[in-house]
């Protein structure tokens, strides 16, 4: 069955690159207006607009750091003043900040994780909501990951961010539901992007990592793509302030595939 977004307005946030650009390539097949937030690759935010628009596509680049108040309300105006409005908002910009155990974490580092992760995607969905209740319609889709749920040494800073940006969601989903807006998360597994290249990279890591994966594959962006376009659409008119994981069974006890 083909997803047919004709006439959706969507925001994809962090969108130069990876699980971002993937799901701006996706939505765009699927006939939807994209608008990719970059915060300082403008060749990449650039040649992607040019790469929608060789395949037929409608899409503009709009800079903002997701952290600065200032810069996301002057991006939702720019989307305001090419579309007239937004219909769909995907929260992906993210990243995983430095690895260390908390008491050996620097304050900035902790601040750097949760000011992207969680109050970017919060002042993110602040303008899109406001736009989406008063026109009765809309979707809010969070990119989490399977960290939401599961604990990863090294990385306090990135699992608060994306459990809290988890409950925001249910919390924004249970405002949003009677002025039919829906607001949903997504959490990937181990996804092949930028972000984790010092893993998939190294042959010890990635093996490290394939024991985690039921599945026995690391991810590609397309996997996630497909569910987040499935997810801001029509077809999955009935979900709200749920998470859906995409992540090949990683959070499936994996260890327990034998003995216990
Ligand atoms: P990526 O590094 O390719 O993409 C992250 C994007 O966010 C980049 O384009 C970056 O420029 C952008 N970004 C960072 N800070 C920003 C800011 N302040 N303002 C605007 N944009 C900013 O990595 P990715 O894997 O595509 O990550 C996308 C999202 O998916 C992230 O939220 C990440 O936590 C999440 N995720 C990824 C994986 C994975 O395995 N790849 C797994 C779980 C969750």
């Amino acid at each position: 069955m083909m997803i047919d977004l004709h006439g959706r307005r969507v925001l994809v946030t962090g969108a130069s690159s990876g699980l971002g650009r993937a799901m701006a390539l996706t939505f765009a097949v699927c006939g939807a207006q994209v608008a990719l937030n970059y915060r300082s690759d403008e060749d990449e935010a650039s040649a992607l607009v040019q790469q929608i628009q060789a395949g037929g596509g409608t899409a503009v680049a709009l800079q903002a750091d997701v952290s600065d108040p200032a810069a996301v309300a002057a991006m939702f105006e720019q989307a305001d003043a090419v579309w007239g409005g937004i219909d769909i908002l995907v929260n992906n910009a993210g990243i995983d900040g430095a690895r260390a155990p908390a008491w050996e974490g620097q304050v900035p580092d902790w601040n750097d994780v949760v000011d992207i992760n969680l109050t970017g995607a919060y002042l993110c969905a602040r303008q899109a909501l406001q736009r989406m209740v008063r026109q009765r319609s809309g979707v809010v889709l969070n990119i989490t990951s399977v960290h939401e749920r599961i604990p990863w040494g090294g990385h306090s800073a990135y699992t608060a961010s994306k459990a809290g940006l988890s409950m925001m969601a249910r919390s924004m989903a249970l405002e949003a539901a009677p002025h039919g807006v829906r607001v949903l998360c997504l959490a990937p597994g181990a996804i092949q992007t930028p972000i984790n290249e010092d893993v998939w990279s190294d042959p010890q890591g990635c093996e490290d990592l394939l024991q985690k994966i039921p599945m026995g594959r690391i991810g590609q962006p397309e996997d996630v793509a497909n569910v987040a376009v499935f997810l801001a659409s029509d077809l999955a008119a009935y979900m709200t302030g749920t998470t859906v994981y995409v992540d090949g069974g990683m959070t499936n006890y994996p260890g327990f595939a034998h003995g216990g």
